[in-house]
């Protein structure tokens, strides 16, 4: 029998979980190895869910912009597929890396072929696919342009702080693409292939609008009403298994097994998570666990699969 939605059932579990998150004391910590992000306070947990259909569905602080990090990686490596294709599987694999996500010591095992696209080495290679293949003037805004796109909304833009504050402190990540090029997977100038991927880090969305901007994971590639974003039906399944795979650093094994959908989650404590056929979930929290993933948007997650039975097993 097709899943019949029901919005009311699910905005009253949102709104519960959203209550309960409030109380919870295990919240984690913020990230503070980029000094921006450790201003923001624990006490923020968001979540919405994009059914197939009509406008999110919403609690707690569902509208706050957060910084996304790591999930702008979902949407970089959309725009490279869009410009290489699966040429692009010859410089970044498919395998999750058991690592932390910016590991240097396996890329040098690997011979500077990073195991995923999710992990900062392999968004470095997308980033440098996007500067070395799109035109002009879209390099330096082209994930930032699919973001407003898929959300239609053109008010998303890239948080200047944050962005200054990876600039200053991001020198891990330089090493990588340095690396790379010594490995000859960095065509461009390391310095600015970096520059890229720090600025798509830097975007800064809501719960809301990134549940908008994911659903066409859910909807099987499909976009906007109009067909102007979005991807093919067997784009997205790809996708939605890297993500099941990949999506949350080295405990991507825990996650699908606690959650049960394709995930990505990014340092800033977002994680989306996609139920094919029904529609995206974003919780933010900016609180995370000792591997990089919100403890509460976990928890969360948790929840949403399990009550609503979205489990994709
Ligand atoms: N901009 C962050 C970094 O490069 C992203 C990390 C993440 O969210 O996983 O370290």
């Amino acid at each position: 029998m097709p899943y019949q939605l029901d919005r009311t059932e699910i905005q009253s579990l949102l709104d519960e979980i959203a209550g309960r998150m409030a109380g919870e004391v295990d919240r984690g910590e913020v990230a503070n190895y980029i000094p921006e992000l450790a201003n923001i306070s624990l006490n923020h947990f968001g979540i919405a869910v994009a059914p197939l259909d009509g406008p999110p569905l919403l609690a707690g602080d569902a509208d706050l912009s957060f910084s996304i990090q790591s999930i702008s990686k979902v949407f970089g490596l959309v725009v490279a597929l869009d410009l290489v294709g699966a040429t692009l599987w010859r410089r970044v694999g498919r395998e999750p890396s058991g690592d932390p996500f910016n590991s240097i010591v396996q890329l040098e095992f690997e011979r500077g072929k990073p195991r995923n696209p999710f992990i900062n080495p392999g968004a470095i290679v997308v980033s440098d696919l996007i500067l070395q293949n799109a035109e002009n003037a879209k390099k330096m805004h082209s994930v930032l342009d699919f973001c407003r796109k898929l959300a239609e909304d053109p008010e998303i833009s890239v948080d200047e702080a944050v962005f200054a504050s990876e600039v200053a402190t991001g020198n891990r990540n330089r090493a990588l693409a340095f690396f790379m090029m010594a490995e000859g997977n960095i065509e461009g100038d390391p310095a600015t292939v970096t520059e890229h991927y720090f600025r798509q880090c830097s975007i800064a969305m809501s719960c809301s609008q990134l549940a908008m901007a994911t659903r066409f994971l859910a909807a099987r590639g499909k976009g906007t009403a109009d067909g102007k974003a979005g991807v093919s039906p067997e784009r997205a399944r790809r996708i939605n298994a890297l993500m099941m795979a990949c999506g949350c650093y080295d405990p991507s094994g825990e996650v699908a097994f606690r959650v049960g959908l394709p995930c990505k989650s990014g340092v800033g404590g977002g994680i989306v998570a996609v139920a094919p056929g029904r529609g995206s979930v974003v919780a933010w929290s900016p609180g995370l666990d000792d591997k990089g993933n919100s403890v509460l948007a976990l928890k969360a997650l948790e929840e949403v699969a399990l009550r609503l039975n979205w489990s994709v097993f």
